[in-house]
């Protein structure tokens, strides 16, 4: 059985088995949750996304992937990147937004992760519909075959928060 949490809160202050970080593709951080991740986290996150990228990813991370790294000095065990898709008019890119739920959550079972904190990935700086993203994610996160026990949405702002929560009731 799956807990679908939300809280109002900044993620990096998250006591929880796994954080996801919306990152982008150089995993070498950025802006938003990934500047605050870093941040918070300490060059130990960022040593081991630097190694990822010598190894494994050398043409960055995929959009709607997803990858693990210690979490450093966060109150965590593991920081999930992700990487959203781009908010575009033109083109449907919401299965890449979807996988990055399902991505990281298919990451967090491999981890043995049992609870998982999310932000609302993609709504920021890569600009998607707060509203859409909202649905994107619980619609996804409420499908997923995972054996996590607890996922947390941690929304930043008012806004967030209760277009998490109109699509949670
Ligand atoms: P993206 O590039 O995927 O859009 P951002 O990090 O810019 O990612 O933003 C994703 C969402 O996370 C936005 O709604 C933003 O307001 C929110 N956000 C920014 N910082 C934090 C934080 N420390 N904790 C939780 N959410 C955050």
């Amino acid at each position: 059985m799956t807990t679908l949490t939300l809280v109002r809160g900044d993620i990096t202050r998250q006591s929880v088995d796994a954080i996801v970080n919306a990152a982008n593709s150089s995993l070498l951080g950025g802006g938003g949750v990934d500047g605050a991740v870093h941040r918070r986290g300490g060059p130990a996150i960022l040593a081991e996304c630097r190694a990822l990228r010598a190894s494994r990813y050398g043409e960055g991370l995929p959009t709607g992937r997803a990858v693990a790294t210690t979490a450093g000095e966060l109150d965590a065990r593991w920081v999930i990147h992700t990487v959203g898709p781009v908010w575009s008019a033109q083109e449907d890119r919401s299965g890449l937004l979807a996988s990055c739920y399902r991505e990281s959550l298919r990451v967090a079972d491999e981890l043995g992760a049992r609870t998982v904190a999310f932000p609302a990935i993609s709504t920021g700086i890569y600009g998607w519909p707060m509203d859409d993203g909202a649905r994107i994610a619980v619609e996804t996160v409420r499908d997923a075959d995972t054996a996590v026990e607890e996922i947390r949405f941690v929304l930043f702002d008012e806004r967030a928060y209760e277009a998490f929560a109109a699509r949670m009731r």
